[in-house]
């Protein structure tokens, strides 16, 4: 048989260098990570910073403003205008100069000064410093120019002899509209440095020229953050705000600074917190880091699962081919069992074919070795036909004779012994039918005791009647035998009938043995008797048909040659011999029947 071959599909197998390539592939989106959490850090690095810068903005707001309302108020002490309106009395200077002392002290100011309208200063809290401002003229300065003119004089600067960073504020003392001087306070703004303490993040505050005033880095103090014009460098040379003449430039890297400002429009500094940038790169670093891990850790967890799935599938197309190979193997020892099957069948057939022509073959060789057993017999026949034959035209003649001498009783018994004679021949004919008769019926299973009891219940009465003891010796169960039953029951009376005939020549006691033998070719019947036995001359020819030794009134010498013919034509054999104890011992050997087999009724047999 052609066996088509079995085809099964294993998906592509997804190599690592794939993968390697995704990874590759799906890189660049990193770089948009990089850019959103570079925005989303930066935010929140602000915010933060926005929230430093506040305070910081508040904290100088505070501090200026608090110095800011001081100059009127002081303007407005009786003491410090009458200095300014008798400048003379040393003993009132002396009074001012303590009285400032001790609102220095008291607001924390740095220093608190008045000036005359001329700019020289009258009175100082720092009267008893070496670096005292008292007899010191300070009309250069712009705070002292513009209270003077009436305004809010406000100015950032180093102080001339202390050096010392600070902010002026500055207010005309008035009586009507004459100016009677000016009240001073600077604001030492050294501290508010020092509040910034040691921070990554860097403070500038620049005033109106772009200058750095306000620094926690000292290298930056003091330099420009824009180009000046020529009327601002005359400015600076003129009021000296700085400790050089000329801020050199600063110039600060953009990209490595984050920076955020703020102006305060009321003394025009903006103040600006620097954070460095690498605050930022270093967490966005880590963030990318992460990602660019979790990425490889995706790409190594989809190889993995599509290697699974892979080794998954490979395994279901293995069963598949398993399966497919078995059902394939199935469907061919199918058809092979089936051909051998059919194969069987046919043998079958062809068996109870030869069977039958066997059996028909046997049939045809009984029939024919009757036809030849008849043809021998035939001279024996004629001889014992004509015998009677003979003797029933002697006896007829002589009737006639006899009743022509009206001697009718004699004719009478003439005319019984013709009936006789005729009753024997009658009895031959009938003998040599049943013999001859073509029996067609193959051999079926018998059972053996129910063929047994049926005979014996033919010759119960003759039995009953000579006293004979039965010994039967046979199995409960059913023996089954290859055998026809009308033919078998034929055989068996025959045979018991011979007993009893032959057990009516003996003298009591009577007895007749039944018994079986089941051996390997079948079964044995053993019927034995306890009478004279076969004499010597029947031994040899007890078969051969009319071979008797009773008496013509009681034998025919055809049992024995009929049953020998029946028991062969079953497949069976006949013998018989004497028993070493005395009488004679007749043996049925048959084959045993399958009980199972179906049962042909002798019913349907017909006479040929
Ligand atoms: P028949 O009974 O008519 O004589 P058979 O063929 O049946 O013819 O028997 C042939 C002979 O075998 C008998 O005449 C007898 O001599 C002998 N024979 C048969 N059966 C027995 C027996 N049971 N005991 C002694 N002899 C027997």
């Amino acid at each position: 048989m052609s066996q088509a071959p079995i085809k099964t599909t294993v998906p592509r197998r997804l190599r690592w260098r794939s993968l390697l390539l995704l990874g590759v592939l799906l890189a660049p989106l990193l770089w948009p990570l990089q850019v959103s959490i570079e925005r989303y850090y930066g935010a929140q690095l602000n915010d933060q910073k926005r929230q430093i810068l506040d305070l910081y903005v508040a904290n100088l707001l505070g501090t200026l403003s608090r110095y800011e309302v001081l100059p009127p108020i002081f303007g407005q002490l009786p003491s410090l205008r009458q200095l300014l309106k008798g400048q003379t009395n040393i003993a009132l200077q002396d009074q001012v100069n303590r009285q400032l002392a001790s609102l220095r002290k008291q607001t924390g100011a740095d220093v608190i000064y008045l000036m005359a309208p001329n700019g020289q200063t009258l009175a100082a809290s720092n009267w008893n410093d070496e670096d005292s401002f008292v007899g010191r003229n300070f009309s250069y300065r712009p705070y002292f120019r513009e209270a003077l003119q009436g305004r809010h004089g406000r100015f950032f600067g180093l102080g001339t002899t202390s050096r010392k960073r600070g902010y002026f504020f500055a207010d005309a003392v008035r009586d009507g509209d004459n100016i009677l001087g000016v009240v001073v306070v600077k604001v030492d703004l050294d501290h508010t440095e020092t509040l910034w303490g040691d921070r990554p993040e860097r403070l500038l505050v620049t005033d109106n020229y772009g200058v750095v005033i306000l620094t926690s880095h000292p290298d930056w103090r003091f330099r420009s953050t824009r180009p000046l014009d020529n009327a601002e460098r005359a400015v600076i040379a003129d009021t000296q705000p700085y400790r050089i003449q000329s801020p050199s430039p600063l110039h600060l890297n953009e990209k490595a600074w984050l920076k955020q400002s703020t102006h305060l429009e009321d003394i025009d500094w903006t103040v600006s917190i620097l954070a460095p940038r690498r605050m930022l790169d270093g967490p966005v670093r880590t963030a990318v880091a992460v990602g660019g891990a979790s990425l490889m850790m995706l790409i190594l967890l989809l190889g993995l699962l599509m290697q699974r799935r892979r080794h998954y599938l490979e395994r279901i197309a293995l069963d598949t081919h398993a399966r497919q190979v078995l059902e394939q193997r199935v469907l061919e020892r199918t058809l092979d069992l089936e051909q051998l099957n059919s194969r069987l069948r046919q043998e079958v057939l062809e068996r109870e074919q030869a069977q039958q022509e066997l059996v028909r073959a046997q049939d045809e060789l009984v029939q024919a070795s009757k036809l030849t057993a008849l043809g021998t017999m035939s001279a024996s026949i004629s001889h014992e036909l004509n015998q009677p034959l003979a003797a029933i035209r002697s006896y007829a003649d002589n009737a006639g004779v006899l009743l022509d001498h009206q001697r009718t009783d004699d004719a009478r018994a003439n005319l019984k012994l013709i009936s006789q004679l005729t009753e024997r021949m009658a009895s031959i004919i009938a003998h040599l039918r049943a013999f001859a008769r073509r029996d067609r019926h193959a051999p079926e299973t018998v059972a053996l005791q129910s063929a047994l009891d049926d005979a014996l219940a033919l010759l119960a009465k003759r039995r009953r009647a000579l006293d004979v003891e039965l010994i039967r010796d046979l199995p409960e169960a059913t023996l089954w035998v290859q055998a026809g039953e009308t033919r078998l029951r034929q055989v068996l009376s025959n045979l018991l009938a011979n007993a009893l005939d032959a057990l009516s020549e003996v003298p009591p006691p009577r007895r007749l043995w039944l018994s079986s033998v089941v051996t390997a070719d079948g079964i044995e019947l053993h019927i034995r008797d306890n009478a004279t036995g076969f004499s010597a001359e029947a031994l040899q020819r007890a078969r051969e048909p009319f071979f008797t030794t009773k008496t013509s009134a009681q034998g025919l010498g055809l049992g024995l040659a009929i049953c020998d013919s029946l028991m062969r034509a079953f497949g069976g054999e006949l013998s018989f011999d004497n028993h070493p104890q005395g009488g004679a011992l007749l043996i049925l050997r048959m084959k045993a029947g399958d009980n199972s087999m179906s049962r042909v009724s002798d019913d349907l047999a017909n006479e040929t």
